[in-house]
């Protein structure tokens, strides 16, 4: 059985499943037994039963007519517990109505109990009503005998706990699961080094573009001469190179927009719903500080300079023609001498 792909969607289909269950399963079990109450003249407990069971048919339909999961849950939940008290109190036939509360208390942790501080809390509740109604003076509760009582007690207490603590597991494994999943698919869309978007990252994102995003300008930018920093100042001082890029197109661009690490020592940014002539303004601004900002690494600094192609991004289906054109376009700042950005029309900035 297919529960879901994202945690929402299982922890949905997870009540949906239990909702179901509990309203078919529990009427198959509670009417048959509303009616034989009601055939030996036990009129009260029979009413009881089936008009339970009637309230499980209509909260599973309310829920699935309005889709009201979770809330619906909860009404089944707080459902259970109240019968559950009620078959301890009234005892059913000859104090067997106990054996029913167990299933009704798993159900109610199941379908109710969200934190162990709140499950912990309503199980108190309910082992206090239960209590209070077996050893205070309560007219119309069965006369268990003391043992009876005391075991009533200590089995419910316990059976709660063990649910609770299985409950408590399972969501702790489910939130660690969940935690373990959204980190492994955070790296898979970043690059380690600088934290920016990898090819994929930037992919996804560029696929969960909306038309409010467009026009949108997009830019492949390659830090000149990369080689030579490595040769001259070691492999980590180009790294530090790369970190340093990396910091300045984060504090030049918005939240929004797209900044990647395409691969080596070339980056690619995109900005959304912004002309051309903005996207240059910002690039320049950005190529002006990583010519003039030093980067240190141990006793050696160093700047940079980067070439870069920028073109305007007309929709998400555009996006590989316009990397390409963008690349083109930088190969043309690198042929006239790096340091440059140029634009779709040629022109030459910087
Ligand atoms: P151009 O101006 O034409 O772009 O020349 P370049 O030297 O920048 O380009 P080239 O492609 O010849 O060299 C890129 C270098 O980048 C080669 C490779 O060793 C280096 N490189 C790629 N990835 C990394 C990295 O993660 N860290 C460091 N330190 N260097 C890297
Ligand atoms: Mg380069
Ligand atoms: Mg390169």
């Amino acid at each position: 059985m297919e529960f879901g792909r994202t945690p929402q969607d299982i922890e949905h289909n997870r009540r949906v499943f239990l909702i179901g269950f509990y309203a078919v399963v529990g009427s198959l079990i509670l009417v048959p037994l509303g009616v034989i109450s009601l055939v030996n003249a036990r009129t009260f407990l029979g009413m009881v039963l089936i008009a339970n069971s009637l309230f499980c048919i209509l909260f599973m339909i309310y829920s699935r007519l309005t889709a009201r999961v979770r809330g619906v849950s909860y009404l089944f939940s707080a459902q259970a517990g109240v019968l559950a008290v009620f078959l301890v109190m009234h005892g059913g036939v000859e104090g067997s109505g106990i054996y029913y509360a167990f299933p009704l208390a798993l159900m109610m942790v199941m379908l109710g109990f969200t934190s162990l501080y709140s499950g912990l809390f309503l199980s108190f509740v309910f082992m206090g009503i239960v209590a209070l109604g077996l050893y205070a003076p309560v007219p119309g509760v069965h006369e268990y005998s003391a043992v009876h009582r005391s075991r009533i007690i200590m089995g419910l207490s316990a059976f709660f706990m063990m649910s609770l603590i299985s409950e408590w597991m399972r969501i702790q494994s489910y939130a660690a699961i969940t935690n373990t999943t959204e980190k492994l698919s955070a790296d898979a869309n970043h690059d380690p080094l600088t934290q920016l978007l990898n090819r994929r990252g930037l992919e996804e994102g560029v696929g969960r573009m909306s038309g409010t995003d467009f026009p949108a300008v997009v830019s492949v930018l390659d830090i000149d001469h990369f080689k030579k920093i490595n040769d001259e100042f070691g492999h980590d001082a180009g790294d530090a190179a790369l970190l340093c890029l990396a910091d300045c197109l984060r504090a030049n661009m918005k939240g929004r927009d797209l900044i990647c690490r395409w691969g080596g020592e070339e980056f690619v940014v995109l900005f959304r719903n912004t002309s051309l002539e903005n996207a240059r303004t910002v690039l320049r601004q950005i190529s002006e500080e990583a010519r003039s900002g030093s980067i240190r690494y141990g006793t050696q600094v160093f700047n940079t300079t980067f070439s870069a192609g920028v073109v305007q991004l007309r929709s998400r289906d555009a996006f590989h023609d316009s990397m390409n054109q963008a690349d083109q376009l930088l190969y043309q700042a690198k042929q006239n001498g790096r340091d440059q950005i140029v634009s779709a029309d040629m022109l030459k900035v910087v």
